[in-house]
C-alpha cells in the first residue's frame, strides 16, 4: 500500500489497490497532499466503526480535478475530502454542490451517491463552529466576531458560518481589502447588512475593541517567527482567540493571547470537527470523535 496515489492509479483503481485490505474507498485530494493528517484521523474511525473501507491520499494536480471527480463512482469511492488548492474547482466539478459549499466558495467533502452522482458540501464552517463551542463553551450566536483573513478560503467559510448562525456582529479584515466588499455584500443577502463591517489597518484596533472572538484565518503564524496577525497591544484578557492554524508550535497570535491573559485555542479542533462532519455525511451516523482526536494527536496507528 502506498501512502500517496495519483490520477494514473485512480484510472485503474482496482488494479492499483488490489492488495489493499480493507479496500481504499475514501481519500483526501490535494497538491501537495503528502503532509495531510486526514488518514490518521479517519482510518482509526473507520476501524472503530467496523466499516470495511480505508482512507488514503491522492495527489491530484490542478488540471486533473474534473477527471478525478468523474472517476470516483466507478472506482468504488464513498467520498473524498479536498484540500489546497482544489476546493474551488471541486465546487465546479461535482454534480450537486449544496448551499453551504456555494457560500464557502468551495467543497471540502464529496459524497458519492447511490445513483453514481457526486454531492459536495463544506464542513469547514461547521467544524469551526463546533471547535469554538468545544474550546470556549460558547456559541457563535452569542459573539461579536472579528475574522482576520476573511478574503481567503478558510476565512470565507468561517465568516459565512458566523453569519449563518446569526452572530451578534461580524467584522471582516483582510490584507487585500479589495476582496471584502463583495464578500460583505454576499453575506448581506442573508444576514443583517448593518451588522457587518470591514476593517483595514487603520480601523483594526477599533474592530478588536468591539469583538469578543478574534479568529485568525490568515497564513500568518505558520512559521514560528511570523509576527502576530493582530498586534499584541490590541488583544485584551476578555478576548477569545481562535487561531485556525494547526502547527506544532504555539502560534504568535496565541502567544500574544497568552501574554494578554486571554483564552486561546489552535486549529486542531476545527480540523477534527470538519473531519467528523465529513464522516457523518458519508455514513449518516455519529463519528467516533475521541478515536479521531487520538488519531490526529498521533496516538493510534496511521497509514
Ligand atoms: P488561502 O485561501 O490561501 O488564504 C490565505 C489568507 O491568508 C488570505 O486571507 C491572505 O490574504 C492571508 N495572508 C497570507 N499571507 C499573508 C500575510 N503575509 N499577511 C497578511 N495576510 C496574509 O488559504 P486558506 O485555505 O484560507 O488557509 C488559511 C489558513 O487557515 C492556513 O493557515 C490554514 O492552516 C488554516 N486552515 C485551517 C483549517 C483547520 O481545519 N484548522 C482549515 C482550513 C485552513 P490575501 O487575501 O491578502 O492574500
Amino acid at each position: 500500500m502506498k501512502s500517496v496515489y495519483t490520477l494514473a492509479d485512480l484510472r485503474d483503481w482496482a488494479n492499483a489497490t488490489r492488495d489493499c485490505v480493507p479496500p481504499l474507498r475514501l481519500a483526501v485530494i490535494g497538491d501537495p497532499v503528502a503532509h495531510s493528517k486526514s488518514p490518521q484521523m479517519h482510518n482509526p474511525a473507520l476501524a472503530a466503526a467496523g466499516i470495511d473501507a480505508a482512507y488514503t491520499r491522492l495527489h491530484i494536480l490542478p488540471g486533473e480535478v474534473e477527471e478525478c471527480i468523474r472517476l470516483l463512482p466507478g472506482a468504488g469511492f464513498i467520498g473524498i475530502n479536498c484540500t489546497i488548492p482544489h476546493k474551488g474547482s471541486v465546487l465546479a466539478a461535482v454534480n450537486q454542490p449544496d448551499e453551504t459549499a456555494r457560500r464557502a466558495g468551495g467543497v471540502n467533502t464529496v459524497i458519492v451517491q447511490p445513483d453514481g452522482t457526486t454531492a459536495g458540501t463544506s464542513t469547514d464552517g461547521g467544524g469551526f463552529s463546533r471547535a469554538v463551542r468545544e474550546s470556549f463553551g460558547v456559541g457563535l450566536a452569542e459573539l461579536r466576531v472579528l475574522v482576520l483573513g476573511a478574503g481567503g478560503g478558510a476565512g470565507r467559510a468561517v465568516a459565512m458560518q458566523c453569519a449563518a448562525e446569526n452572530c451578534v456582529s461580524l467584522t471582516l479584515a483582510n490584507r487585500t481589502v479589495e476582496k471584502l466588499p463583495s464578500l460583505a455584500s454576499e453575506i448581506g443577502s442573508f444576514y443583517p447588512a448593518d451588522r457587518v463591517s470591514l476593517a483595514g489597518d487603520d480601523s483594526l484596533a477599533a474592530a478588536a475593541l468591539g469583538a469578543d472572538l478574534v479568529v485568525n484565518c490568515t497564513a500568518v503564524g505558520m512559521k514560528a517567527d511570523d509576527p502576530s496577525p493582530l498586534p499584541a497591544s490590541m488583544i485584551a484578557a476578555r478576548h477569545l482567540v481562535y487561531d485556525t492554524i494547526y502547527v506544532g508550535h504555539r502560534t504568535p497570535l496565541l502567544r500574544a493571547a497568552d501574554e494578554a491573559g486571554s483564552r486561546g485555542a489552535n486549529g486542531l479542533a476545527m480540523l477534527l470537527h470538519q473531519g467528523a462532519l465529513s464522516f457523518e455525511r458519508w455514513f449518516s451516523r455519529p463519528a467516533p470523535l475521541e478515536v479521531m482526536r487520538a488519531g490526529l494527536l498521533g496516538q493510534s496507528p496511521s497509514l
